[in-house]
């Protein structure tokens, strides 16, 4: 399709998000949560369903909504009630499914994201509701029959439903890692897509920029990447514009996305409200939150990322990509806090985690957790290469991994011990580039010449043959000065 047709229309996309709570119980009964644990191992009367098994309020998950629904903005409503969605499902034996319906526990929230040209934006939250996930299917293990782990029937999730205000395919995977920080940070869900303790069903239309009517959506379901929720939008978003343009109509519908063709197919048409006859759930009393108990929930909130990103950016002058990858995960986090309280280097600092830690976790498998790092020790490392008393390429490759496998010794011992200081002897220098010059001397001339990409070689072997421990500045100037006599 031409990009002219295109250009003529906005897409128009919203989010639910199921997030799976870290409880240890289920939402409304005694049954251990654990991921990967013998099929049905983890169940009981209430999580199968049987007639005249009671369920009772999870505390927990309600104190993880509330903690939710401050970090995003939101209105906590201090009366909780719960509902009943009716529809009749293998994995679902009681026939419905214990949710919130007209009154959710959190409305009206926000979150700030970046959009496509990385400016800030904000999307507005609709709602948050507490629901129980269903029991899971498994069709592959034989042709012929089904099977069903109810271990995670009853495991509570919150979903959060997004207003229709997102606009592309990277806009939605923004939103989502925004999300996924948030309630690592929170500690409330892991945040694993692959295992499905967040998982992402996206709404997506399409209209044309004069218009105001919004067009009618499909809703695509269990979207279990960043990567898969992307291409499924974009996929759908060029695939109604198709068939508007043929003069198709645009029908609400159900769909999933195969991720091996990269294209949506059609599950069903959207069931309507009606259909699910919602009503309240009798075996449950509503629950009355007071002030103090929401007060105290926000007292003990962490810091959010999206206030460390600013701190970071705006008060500390760091590049918006380390401190984008600093606020990933919150143990980095609390590291660079303690690093900065022993040097005022922030942005090397930053850079020097971001990039050449990472670097040696992702070389050796490790995760940041896996090591023993003094945040007073890496403070000294920054110092030592700030005052050039090491250069930093040795810094990076040789005495962060000592420091790692040494976590009691200083970075100063370690250097000593290893000969990694910097070298400060003039004629020691002047002899090696010396030497250098004359090894090369076509190559001298060549650069003489106006080649002046040869500085390279000269440098690559002069700090050889001084075990790198000289200042790369310092050679550079003594170089250019031997070489311009
Ligand atoms: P329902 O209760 O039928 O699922 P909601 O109004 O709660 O519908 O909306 C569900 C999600 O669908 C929300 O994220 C909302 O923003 C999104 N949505 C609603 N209408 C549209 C539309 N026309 N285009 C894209 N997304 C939409
Ligand atoms: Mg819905």
């Amino acid at each position: 399709m031409l990009d002219s047709e295109k250009n003529k229309y906005d897409a128009v996309i919203g989010l639910e998000i199921h997030i799976q709570l870290l409880t240890d119980s289920k939402a409304f009964s005694a049954d251990y949560t654990n991921y990967g644990d013998l099929p049905n191992s983890n169940i009981s009367p209430v999580s199968v369903g049987y007639p005249g098994a009671l369920p009772k309020v999870n505390k927990n998950v309600i104190e993880y909504a509330v903690r939710l629904g401050l970090a995003l903005n939101a209105k906590i409503d201090r009366n909780i009630v719960f509902s009943r969605k009716n529809y009749f499902y293998p994995d679902m034996p009681k026939g419905y499914q214990i949710t919130q319906y007209k009154y959710p526990i959190c409305s009206n929230g926000y979150i700030i994201i970046k959009d496509k040209d990385k400016n800030e934006k904000k999307i507005n939250i609709k709602r948050i509701h507490i629901e129980e996930d269903s029991a899971k299917s498994i069709h592959h293990l034989s042709k012929n029959h089904t099977f069903i782990d109810y271990n995670r029937a009853g495991v509570p999730l919150l979903e959060i439903v997004t207003k229709s205000e997102i606009s592309s395919g990277t806009e939605a995977v923004n939103f989502i890692n925004e999300i996924r920080k948030l309630v690592r940070f929170l500690n409330i869900c892991d945040g694993d897509m692959e295992k499905g303790s967040l998982r992402c069903d996206a709404n997506v239309s399409v209209k044309l920029k004069t218009s105001k009517i919004l067009g009618n959506r499909i809703e695509i379901k269990n979207l279990n990447s960043t990567g898969n929720l992307k291409k499924a939008i974009e996929y759908e978003i060029s695939n109604q514009i198709n068939n508007i343009s043929l003069g198709q109509k645009i029908l609400q519908q159900t769909k999933g996305f195969n991720a091996d063709t990269g294209k949506t197919f059609k599950l069903r048409d959207k069931e309507d409200i009606n259909e699910y006859r919602y009503f309240p759930e009798p075996d449950i009393n509503p629950v009355v939150l007071s002030q103090e108990y929401i007060e105290n929930i926000k007292q003990h909130l962490p810091v959010l990322p999206f206030v460390l990103y600013k701190k970071y950016t705006n008060g500390l002058g760091i590049s918006a990509q380390a401190a984008e990858s600093i606020t990933e995960n919150k143990n980095i986090v609390a590291f660079f806090e303690e690093v900065i309280k022993h040097t005022t280097h922030y942005s090397l600092a930053a850079n020097f985690i971001t990039i050449s830690l990472k670097k040696y976790l992702n070389e050796n498998n490790l995760n940041f957790s896996d090591i023993k790092l003094k945040p007073e020790y890496f403070a000294q490392l920054i110092e030592l290469i700030e005052e050039h008393k090491i250069i930093k390429l040795i810094a990076e490759n040789n005495l962060l991994p000592l420091m790692i496998d040494n976590p009691n010794l200083s970075p100063f011992e370690i250097a000593e011990e290893n000969n990694f200081i910097v070298d400060k002897d003039l004629s020691n220098i002047n002899n090696n580039i010396k030497i250098v010059i004359k090894k090369y001397p076509g190559k001298v001339k060549e650069y003489k010449n106006g080649n002046k990409a040869l500085m390279g070689l000269f440098m690559g072997e002069i700090m050889k043959m001084t075990n790198y421990k000289a200042d790369p500045k310092l050679v550079n100037k003594l170089l250019l000065k031997i070489l311009d006599e």
